[in-house]
């Protein structure tokens, strides 16, 4: 086995301490996953007023850490806690973190990097010295620059490595020039983007951890090649570029403790890949639930989503009245931007007895509609990995996607030739498409014997964290290879 390594995850968000997207998922269960490996993985988040501190076990182990920002130091306390399976250290600081949400202020920038910096200062204090720390997203960007900047001659980090994962490019953290200051990066100035002089006047903390991190990853095989087009990579594929010889892919996982069917406490009658028949309980439950008519021969087709363009709503909200003409009942439950509310409390209207809509956050019902719709719907403009269509398939429910970045790297379309695939995908980003492969996979749903198969293949698929643990682990040991290579 490799040597057991030191890894410091850094995330804004993580499960269960803070959620408000799929990072959080990523950021809770890799972790755990890396652990069952042996590697000494710990975890470091702000300490938002959302916390629940009674329940997560928080205790104090610093006080008083004086952090610096801009031209002299603010205040953090650290907290620990092992709520999630692993140690997690939780930074805390009133002005920055008191607030309802985690995100949307206009001091983003400043409350991230401060979050960073108290991260580094803590290690020191701790004298716990990773080999290497792992950032996500924007808010972490920072850190690679730091350690190839500021920490440059640092004896203290002089054997760790930054690995910094692109969740989703479309969220750069772009902020003004005054950024640098407060960062204490002021000397190095900005970095001109190749192509973008709008760029080159702002700091952007995503580019600067794809341009300084020893290595990078996107959430997907597919993803980490179309983010070095024009099309998917939103402005800095001329970066990506540059750095390509660095940049990876690695599918996430599915936490298959959290998600399954034969314990899932929400569904109507639990299930698993030998007993498809109770499945039928779960859509006759769905269907009453919903306000449709109930009926276990028709083609119940389920979409669960954030309402935002990304997801594909634009090509989806043309082809809905084409798809109303089809013999299906459909069920979506999301929320998001206000046009695709009112769109959506339209099509409930004009539907009735045959869509219904949910316009809501409600994860219990999220489980009902993967438990008993026949097939699930993601038609993505872009998708860096997804989570829907590989919680769908675990649940039986057959994958109808756009195949792009993570869908097309886990579904593959049904060869009625050749009997393969797992699901039904399209490629143009277009009504047309989306509504021919809906038809497609209403066509396959009328042969029991092959739709039994393809829910059976979904379920019996390995899409948990165990592989991708170890890839990680690999990424790990490239990160290092490439700091030594430098030093
Ligand atoms: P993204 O992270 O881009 O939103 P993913 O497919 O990776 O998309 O993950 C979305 C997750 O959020 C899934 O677990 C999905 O079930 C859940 N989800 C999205 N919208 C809702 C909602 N309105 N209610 C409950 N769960 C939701």
């Amino acid at each position: 086995m490799d040597r057991p390594l030191k890894i410091l995850v850094v995330s804004a968000e993580a499960v269960p301490f803070a959620k408000v997207g799929g990072l959080a998922d990523v950021a809770g269960s890799l972790p755990k996953a890396l652990r069952q490996l042996g590697h000494d993985v710990r975890l470091a988040l702000p300490k938002y007023s959302q916390v629940n501190e009674a329940e997560l076990g928080l205790s104090e182990i610093l006080e008083l850490l004086s952090v610096p920002a801009g031209s002299g130091h603010e205040p953090a306390s650290v907290f620990e806690s092992a709520a999630g399976n692993v140690p997690a250290y939780l930074i805390g600081n009133d002005k920055y973190f008191d607030r309802e949400e985690v995100y949307g202020y206009d001091d983003d920038g400043e409350r991230f990097v401060f979050f960073c910096r108290a991260v580094l200062e803590m290690l020191k204090k701790l004298g716990w010295q990773p080999d290497v720390i792992h950032c996500n997203d924007w808010h972490t960007g920072i850190i690679p620059n730091w350690l190839k900047t500021i920490h440059k001659d640092d004896p203290f980090f002089a054997n760790t490595a930054t690995v910094f994962t692109i969740h989703n490019l479309a969220y750069q953290g772009i902020f003004g020039p005054e950024l640098l200051e407060f960062a204490g990066l002021a000397n190095y100035g900005l970095i001109p983007h190749p192509t973008d002089d709008d760029l080159s006047r702002l700091v952007v903390l995503m580019a600067r951890g794809i341009l300084f991190a020893d290595v990078i990853n996107t959430v997907s095989p597919k993803y980490a090649q179309e983010i070095l087009t024009p099309e998917y990579g939103e402005r800095l594929h001329p970066i990506l570029a540059r750095r390509c010889d660095r940049l990876f892919g690695i599918l996430n996982g599915l936490d298959y403790e959290l998600w399954n069917p034969a314990t899932d406490q929400d569904i109507a009658l639990n299930y698993n890949a030998d007993s498809l028949e109770r499945r039928r309980a779960n859509k006759l439950a769905l269907q009453q639930e919903a306000g449709l008519p109930l009926g276990s021969g028709v083609f119940l087709v389920g979409m669960i989503s954030r309402l935002a363009a990304q997801k594909g709503f634009d090509i989806l909200t043309e082809a809905m009245d084409q798809l109303m003409e089809l013999d299906l009942q459909f069920i979506l439950l999301g929320t998001g931007e206000e046009r695709y509310h009112k769109i959506f409390a339209n099509v409930a209207g004009k539907y009735q007895g045959q869509a219904a809509i949910f316009l809501k956050f409600d994860g219990a019902l999220a489980r009902r509609i993967y438990a008993g719709s026949d097939a699930f719907l993601m038609p993505s403009r872009f998708e860096p990995c997804g989570l829907g269509q590989m919680i769908a398939m675990r649940y039986g429910s057959v994958p109808i996607v756009r195949s792009v970045g993570g869908l097309a790297d886990t579904v593959k379309d049904y060869n009625p030739n050749t009997g393969q695939g797992n699901g039904f995908t399209f490629s143009d980003y277009s009504e047309e498409a989306i509504l021919a492969a809906v038809e497609r996979a209403l066509k396959t749903y009328q042969h029991k014997d092959i739709w039994q198969i393809l829910m059976e293949r979904g379920m019996r698929a390995d899409f948990s964290w165990r592989a991708s643990a170890q890839k990680y682990v690999e990424l790990y040991h490239r990160a290092l290879e490439f700091k030594q290579g430098e030093s």
